[in-house]
């Protein structure tokens, strides 16, 4: 899979194949099964393998970015389609969806995936595609997707489940009956903040997963050979990363949870959290992510995140460093996000010291 040693030098980590065209038989085929870089290269075909192994699907398609990833997804319906998407969502997902798709004549209706009669009820004759998060950003909001893939295929639709937060690690959607898991590889398999991707696992390799593949390959939103090369790194240490990110944020957020300047603590890890059971259910630990909100209001939060030392203000996550968020701002004037909540990717540093910063800054 990702760890094939090269046949032709021994090589135990293996080359980056830069090149881009590959040479034809004198009868015109390509006997190797490449032809040029953007239809496929072995770096990709790697990555894909790993990722879709990892995820228990018998398909990947790698992708430029995570929302180029979940733009070849909705491009691979029709016109007119309908989709259901959550209110508590990605806003990356939610910009696409309502400035590139709705436009496109993509029907789209968001709703509180978190609770079945919602999404039952918002289901129509022509629903293509009930799409999840969870746990989603930044609200940590835990979805049932066993329960969502039901409705779906009951509904004659399909459901797609972005997995970035657990990762394959913690929660295997395919298992529990989605037909699409998204992921932006950006955050914990590249792990490093060094590198932007995404992908789309497919449980069959059937007709509307060929229609991704078109789009990825004729589209050409694809990762370069190194970016793929650093994926496959990444992935390697996923499983002993996310153990340490996850038992990490769950020592955090209970540390926040007693704090008297912290207001309200979004962790599914916590017995408290409105999804916690459902999370149990479907996930071998609660992952590397948490949000706070901070008693005060906006500028007080932003005070408290103006004292960290060693947590770094960033957008992102899923890095070895710890990166904090004032997530309203970056969601722009139609965010519902609280005014003080914080958003907090909890790295691999030592997680007393970690303990020691948000406490210095919280006062
Ligand atoms: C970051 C993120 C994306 C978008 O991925 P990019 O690689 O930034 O395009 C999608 N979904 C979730 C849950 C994310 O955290």
């Amino acid at each position: 899979m990702g760890h094939a040693i090269d046949p032709h030098t021994g090589a135990i980590a293996s080359p980056i194949y830069l090149s881009t065209t590959y040479e034809r038989n004198a009868d015109g085929s390509y006997p190797r099964g490449y032809s040029y870089s953007r239809t496929d290269n072995p770096n990709r075909h790697n990555l894909e393998t790993v990722i879709a192994g990892l995820e228990g699907g018998t398909v990947a398609a790698a992708f430029s970015s995570g929302l180029a990833a979940i733009g070849a997804v909705f491009q691979a319906l029709s016109p007119g389609d309908h989709v259901i998407a959550p209110e508590i969502l990605y806003h990356g997902t939610t910009r696409i969806l309502k400035d590139i798709f709705s436009p496109w004549n993509l029907q789209v209706s968001f709703v509180d995936t978190a609770d079945k009669s919602k999404v039952k009820s918002a289901v129509r004759d022509n629903t293509k595609i009930i799409f999840v998060e969870t746990p989603s950003n930044p609200t940590l909001s835990v979805t049932d997707i066993k329960a969502i893939a039901g409705i779906a295929h009951t509904a004659g639709a399909i459901c797609v489940c972005d997995n970035t937060w657990a990762t394959p690690v913690l929660q295997r959607p395919l298992e529990l009956g989605a037909d699409l898991v998204i992921h932006s590889t950006t955050k914990y398999f590249g792990g490093h903040s060094d590198v932007l991707g995404g992908a789309v696992v497919g449980s069959n390799d059937d007709e509307f997963f060929g229609r991704i593949r078109k789009i990825q390959q004729i589209g050409g939103a694809v990762p370069s050979p190194f970016d793929a090369w650093l994926l496959l790194r990444g992935a390697q240490t996923l499983p002993c990363r996310i153990r340490n990110h996850s038992e990490s944020a769950l020592k955090i957020s209970k540390y926040l949870s007693n704090h008297p300047q912290v207001e309200r603590v979004y962790y599914p890890g916590l017995s408290e959290h409105p999804g916690h059971e459902i999370a149990r259910k479907q996930m071998s630990q609660f992952g590397g992510m948490l949000s706070f909100e901070v008693k005060g209001d906006k500028q007080r939060a932003l005070e408290v995140t103006g004292k960290l030392k060693i947590i770094i203000r960033g957008t992102s996550l899923g890095g070895v460093e710890s990166l904090i968020e004032h997530r309203a701002s970056i969601e722009g004037p139609e965010s519902r996000t609280p005014n003080t909540l914080l958003r907090l990717s909890v790295g691999l540093e030592n997680v007393d010291d970690l303990i020691d910063d948000l406490s210095n800054a919280l006062g």
